[in-house]
């Protein structure tokens, strides 16, 4: 079945005048979203806390898992949502870790995104700094991988330059070497083909407010292999991963398979809103929607290269090692993504160097990347990002 992209479009609410390149940040809302989160509000006020179950809120997060799930070529009950994606790499880290006890190096890539690095930094300290984690070079992941590695933590594609890793080959190697794997899907879920199954990967773990478009501060997912699912042993076991929650026991025992990695009590509002947004993905071929956001990444690469020359690629040009967004370097970056968003062209720039577009086939067409290109050409040729107003560093860049 193929996609007909310009009806997804229209399920997309997206203000006029404005071409959208940064749903790799926070994707836009669907247009049932607010009249489904006004539905959970209204049960909320009438059912009060029979909620819980008459409007099935305690089943939510296993019963999404299950949807997003399809997404990311994982079988039913092995997914499911909450916290945010700090936390899950924190919960699936740690039980890799435990699950390989007899090694002490976690192995990430100088290309993953800080906050996965921090938190692997944060779980050696709570270990008592017995266990090290290392950092190489995103091409060097491969060749790292050895017999003294417990876990590799890797995001599949970079935030920063949509560098994409071959997470078969990946996953393969780390076996081979009795290595377990904890994959983010955070540049990956809704924006290319994941088979989490096929690939064999350990562990997963992914936000829903990029690609998935359920909002600011939507809840994240976890994911655990089957085979791992009943020996998997939450570091943070809060009272929703318990077996009986409602027992109220005194001790921790963990809850049938993936129900374990549940934490604290779901955000039932933003998880109204991620239900309409997966909407949106009933019947889409992931495979056809990052085909066509490759080509219109081409589209851009061309467009600015020749009409832009300052900027240098900082995204490999192999379609095979390719998410879903495109970056450019350039020195003043940051006043050049500032007076782009002035001209309603929205993209983010990521600290030193990198101006960051995401193409997202559901909402954005070939038509929106012509007018970006045409905007930024404008912007360097009369230089109008060199202004004052466009140098000021806001909090969230
Ligand atoms: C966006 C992103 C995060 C953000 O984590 P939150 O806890 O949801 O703020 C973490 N890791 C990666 C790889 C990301 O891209």
């Amino acid at each position: 079945m193929t996609v007909d992209f310009a009806a997804k479009k229209a399920l997309f609410h997206l203000p006029d005048g404005v071409i959208y390149l940064d749903g790799n940040s926070l994707g836009p809302m669907v247009k049932t979203a607010p009249a489904r989160i006004a539905q959970a509000m209204a049960e909320w006020q009438d059912l009060l806390i029979r909620g819980w179950n008459k409007a099935g809120w305690m089943a939510q997060p296993a019963a999404l898992g299950d949807r997003v799930a399809k997404l990311i070529g994982a079988a039913p009950g092995t997914v499911v949502l909450g916290d945010t994606l700090s936390i899950k790499v924190y919960q699936a880290l740690a039980s890799a870790l435990e699950m390989n006890p007899k090694r002490r190096v976690i192995l990430s890539d100088t290309g993953n995104f800080p906050s996965d690095l921090y938190m692997a930094e944060g779980l050696c300290r709570t270990l008592c700094g017995q266990y090290r984690l290392k950092t190489v070079a995103p091409e060097e992941v491969m060749s790292a991988i050895d017999d003294t590695v417990a876990v590799t933590l890797i995001t599949e594609v970079d935030y920063r330059t949509g560098r994409r890793h071959d997470m078969t080959d990946i996953t393969k190697r780390a076996h081979e070497m009795g290595v377990l794997t904890v994959w983010d899907l955070a540049h990956s879920a809704g924006a290319l083909p994941v088979d989490l199954a096929g690939a064999g990967a350990d562990f997963a773990v992914g936000c829903t407010y990029k690609y998935l478009n359920s909002g600011p501060g939507g809840p994240a997912f976890i994911y655990v292999a089957p085979r791992h699912a009943e020996t998997a042993r939450p570091a943070l076991s809060g009272w929703l991963g318990h077996a009986e929650p409602f027992a109220f026991d005194l001790s921790y025992r963990p809850g049938q398979g993936i129900e374990r990695m549940r934490v604290g009590t779901p955000a039932v509002l933003q998880m109204a809103a991620l239900d309409a947004a997966l909407d949106a993905w009933d019947g889409v071929d992931l495979a056809e929607v990052h085909r066509q956001s490759l080509r219109l990444q081409d589209q851009f690469i061309k467009g600015v290269e020749t009409r832009a020359p300052t900027l240098q690629l900082a995204t490999p040009r192999s379609h095979l090692m390719r998410g879903s967004q495109v970056s450019f370097r350039h020195p003043e970056g940051y006043a050049i993504m500032q007076a782009l968003i002035a001209e309603g062209v929205i993209g983010d720039f990521r600290a030193p160097d990198i101006l960051r577009f995401g193409f997202t086939p559901l909402y954005i067409d070939e038509d929106d990347v012509a007018r970006a290109v045409g905007i930024l050409a404008k912007i360097m040729d009369y230089g109008s990002w060199d202004k004052p107003e466009f140098k000021q560093r806001a909090r969230v860049t």
